[in-house]
């Protein structure tokens, strides 16, 4: 449906004649307009201020796929204490700026949660990481961005994840002019082998013709340069214009914007991961993964690292005596999460002595016991 542009002064006028002290506007998510309703948003708030200055104002937006550029938009210009933005339901924004009131002072978004701006930092860490890393890649390999035809999503992002959300959230570079879900490789792979083995050897071979160079992030100081950046952008709030002087200065041709959706392609291969499991049906395998261990000398068994876990990775163990926390390698987010490290009331929690886990000869430790 297109939108009506006259909404906003009406609105601004309904609320006038109706005598409201507080207005909370919402709409449906409008993610086929290319900024997502945004600044139809950003007009209602504007009209309204206008005609109304007293009445505070609710705006309850949708998810805006992740972009905070869009959330900026729609508060940038009313940061008067009256407006507060609240958003819908929805995506990893969700976690990150569930609740956000505006405020105007040092120019800046200021989040009124703690907890909500160390998340806002965390995600910050690992989308700035990836598009620290695409640019890398293409600087590396002397190409242009706008040279950037397709980007390929494999693995579960490229069965299971919104392909235009990605992009927003920097997965996918923006200036992509089109996106491929290719679906999951590796378990397509494996699939192709089980039922037919002597196609390993097709496999060696396409293996041994690629010729590409391997290039190593931690060591790139072209990665090094842009990391930083986006660090100071997430962390400590560095406007673009300081981002893209620093590019400049290192010698690092500046990114373009993000394309509209409607200038990007998109195209999904595959519905599913495993499309069709044959006669003799699927076994689900438990235990995939292996099990990493650390020893928690100072353990209290508390449970609180178990109970903080997201992903219900970590079990504390006994063996001989010693108490042990042993990880799923196959659940654990890493070190971008370690919260059971935080948690931990004693500090015993050291993922730098994380081993494989070699004596199965482990009993889960009860509380009860301590
Ligand atoms: S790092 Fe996070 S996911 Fe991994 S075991 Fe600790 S709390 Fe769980
Ligand atoms: S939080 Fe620390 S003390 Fe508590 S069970 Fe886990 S490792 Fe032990």
């Amino acid at each position: 449906m297109p939108l009506d542009l006259d909404e906003p002064r009406r609105l601004a006028e309904a609320i006038k004649k109706l005598g409201l002290k507080h207005a909370v506007i919402t709409s449906v998510t409008r993610d086929d307009l290319d900024d997502q309703g945004a600044s139809h948003f950003a007009n209602c708030i504007h009209e309204i201020r206008a005609l109304n200055p007293e009445v505070s104002i609710e705006v309850l937006t949708p998810d805006f796929s992740g972009d905070i550029r869009l959330i900026k938009k729609v508060v940038e210009d009313y940061g008067d204490k009256k407006t507060r933005l609240v958003r819908d339901s929805g995506s990893m924004v969700e976690n990150s700026f569930g609740q956000v009131t505006y405020n105007r002072s040092n120019n800046m978004i200021e989040f009124n949660k703690i907890k909500i701006e160390n998340d806002i930092k965390e995600v910050g860490k690992a989308i700035g990481a990836i598009k620290a890393a695409h640019i890398t890649l293409m600087v590396k390999a002397g190409l242009k961005y706008e040279d950037l035809r397709y980007s390929y999503m494999s693995g579960a992002s490229g069965t299971y994840v919104n392909a235009n959300k990605a992009r927003h959230i920097g997965l996918v570079p923006g200036f992509s002019k089109g996106i491929i879900q290719f679906g999951n490789t590796s378990i397509g792979l494996a699939r192709k082998l089980a039922i037919d083995s002597s196609r390993l050897e097709e496999v060696n071979k396409i293996a041994k013709k690629v010729t590409a160079d391997h290039l190593m992030m931690a060591t790139s100081e072209t990665f090094k340069n842009i990391y930083v950046c986006e660090l100071a952008t997430w962390i400590e709030g560095m406007s673009d214009e300081m981002y893209n002087e620093v590019l400049i200065e290192e010698g690092i041709p500046i990114p373009p914007e993000d394309l509209p959706r409607s200038e990007v392609e998109f195209e999904r291969r595959v519905k599913k991961d495993i499309d069709d499991v044959g006669e003799l049906g699927l076994d689900i395998v438990d235990n995939v993964g292996i099990v990493l261990e650390a020893p928690v000398e100072k353990c209290i068994l508390c449970h609180k690292c178990e109970e903080e876990c997201p992903e219900d990775a970590i079990t504390i163990v006994e063996n001989e005596g010693d108490r042990f926390a042993n990880i799923n390698s196959q659940a654990c987010l890493g070190s971008a999460c370690k919260r059971c490290v935080y948690i931990c009331p004693v500090k015993t929690i050291d993922h730098r002595l994380l081993k494989i886990q070699c004596n199965e000869n482990v009993k889960i430790c009860d509380e009860n016991e301590n």
